[in-house]
């Protein structure tokens, strides 16, 4: 028997659901495949930091695949279509009897296996799919009348009665294969790209180190996520985005570590249960994908929002791009996306706001920018995150709910820390007027090196609430 393990956004061996099935029959050689498909990735807009991270994770995984005597292959073709050609050649020269693959959700990968699918079975060639990359798979978490939640609460209610009730099963680990297979490993093409730069400190590309940071998370800093979460300047959140969007990590493991820890977690409010409920946020926004493949198409959730006249001015959108707006907060936020590649969760619902609210730029300009940016970009979450500061998602704050981004940063970062570590042209601003700067250098008689603000907060946000009642006559 030959087994192909088809790896995607699963580059890891533990709790990987398909690497395990194809490992069960001790007697079958086992192969493992990865696909570079870069044309598709440009069209996706994955950035050129998290191709790099990708690329190191998978000399990684390539390392511990050959300690278990499993060679790695790999294909490298422009897209999704021109892929299905060279994967069918591969199976027949390795004569695969079998293939495994995690599932993915968005559109193109589910038509892409619908597809590979339909070739192999014309060869008799068996795909057996696995569902890895949530905590429970799409479409089972339903409400009383069988339809996919509109609301995040009772879909969060749902998730948490199962994973109170039913233990949290991770796939096995496989051991090493019984003989040394007759493949030759492919040697792998370096994708890698000088603009992708990354801090691999902060963002260690394999699973042990994914799990090493799971487990220290979970033991020593969990309990204060709950107050210091939405302090951007305390960095006190898990940072394992970047691991869970390639699959370094599964959100299963996530989830059994912290209940594991904290077997009170589903009784006591705290860090634990806020951070397990952030886990099922990425649940829900990878469940709708699958319930409103719309989604995946750049369109809203609420189809009146398409009538918006957005005012899509580009210097503003430079302006919130390069973090010149001339309000502290967002461009410290932005400084920081464009300078690592992550942003806080705070700063990113605070950007996203400011771009869509305070300039009146189409959600879409914003979500695709990020997504060319983040280490951790990820389909369902970014438009989740996009719509819901957009108000155009399902469980989205009301139109009318607009952030005051002052405000924010009074709240948020109320000595200004953050804002002084990502803006050094503000160093001599004292901490009280560092979330409106011009107003104290004006008085002070000072020229600051510094953006004026590129609007009025005020006069911005009554042009956006016409601008949205004017849309929702369409509803
Ligand atoms: P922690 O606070 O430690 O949370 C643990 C994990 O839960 C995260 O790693 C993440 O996988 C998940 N999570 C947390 N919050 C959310 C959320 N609101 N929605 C979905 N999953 C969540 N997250 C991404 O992984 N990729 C994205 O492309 C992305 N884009 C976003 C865009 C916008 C406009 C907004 C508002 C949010 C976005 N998020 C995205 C969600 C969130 O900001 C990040 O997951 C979080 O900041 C990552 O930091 P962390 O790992 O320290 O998170």
């Amino acid at each position: 028997q030959q087994h192909l393990v088809w790896f995607r956004h699963d580059l890891r061996l533990r709790d990987n659901p398909a690497l395990s099935a194809a490992c069960i029959d001790n007697e079958a050689e086992v192969i493992a495949l990865w696909c570079i498909t870069p044309e598709q990735w440009q069209q996706h807009n994955v950035s050129a930091r998290q191709l790099n991270y990708q690329y190191d994770a998978l000399v990684v995984l390539q390392q511990d695949l050959k300690e278990r005597r499993i060679p790695l292959l790999v294909i490298e073709t422009a897209t999704y279509q021109t892929l299905e050609k060279e994967f069918m050649q591969l199976c027949e020269k390795h004569k695969i009897d079998k293939v495994f693959y995690n599932y993915q959700y968005e559109v193109n990968e589910r038509q892409r296996d619908q597809r590979i699918e339909a070739l192999c079975h014309q060869q008799d060639i068996v795909c057996q799919g696995f569902n890895d990359s949530t905590l429970y798979p799409p479409g089972s978490v339903l409400t009383g009348q069988g339809k996919m939640y509109h609301v995040f609460t009772p879909f969060s209610r749902a998730v948490l009665k199962k994973l109170s009730t039913e233990e949290v099963e991770c796939s096995t680990l496989p051991q090493k294969r019984s003989y040394p297979s007759s493949v030759k490993p492919s040697a792998l093409p370096d994708f890698s790209t000088n603009e992708g730069k990354y801090d691999s400190k902060r963002f260690p590309a394999g699973h042990d180190a994914a799990l090493s940071r799971l487990r220290e998370f979970s033991k020593s800093r969990v309990e204060g996520y709950a107050e210091q979460r939405d302090l951007p300047a305390e960095d006190d959140t898990s940072r394992l985005s970047a691991a869970l969007a390639i699959g370094l990590l599964s959100a299963k493991q996530c989830a059994k570590r912290v209940i594991n820890d904290h077997p009170h977690v589903f009784e006591q409010a705290g860090g634990a249960a806020t951070w397990l409920n952030e886990l099922i946020w990425r649940d829900f926004y990878r469940h709708l994908l699958v319930a409103e493949p719309q989604l995946c198409r750049y369109k809203p959730f609420q189809t009146w929002t398409d009538h918006i006249t957005w005012q899509n001015n580009k210097k503003h959108f430079s302006a919130w791009c390069e973090g010149n707006t001339g309000f502290p907060i967002v461009d410290a936020g932005m400084r920081q996306l464009n300078q690592t590649g992550w942003m806080h969760n705070r700063l990113r619902m605070v950007c996203a706001s400011f771009l869509v609210k305070d300039l009146l730029i189409d959600w879409r300009w914003g979500e695709h920018y990020f997504s060319q940016q983040l280490i951790d970009g990820d389909l369902a979450a970014n438009n989740g995150g996009w719509q819901w500061a957009a108000s155009t998602g399902t469980d989205a704050a009301p139109y009318f709910r607009i952030f005051n981004p002052t405000r924010q940063s009074e709240r948020f970062d109320p000595q200004g820390t953050f804002i002084h570590q990502w803006l050094p042209e503000l160093e001599e601003v004292p901490e009280k007027n560092i979330h409106e700067p011009w107003l104290w250098a004006d008085k002070q008689n000072k020229k600051l090196d510094y953006s004026r603000p590129i609007v009025e907060h005020r006069h911005a946000r009554e042009v956006t609430l016409q601008a949205f009642e004017q849309a929702r006559k369409h509803r």
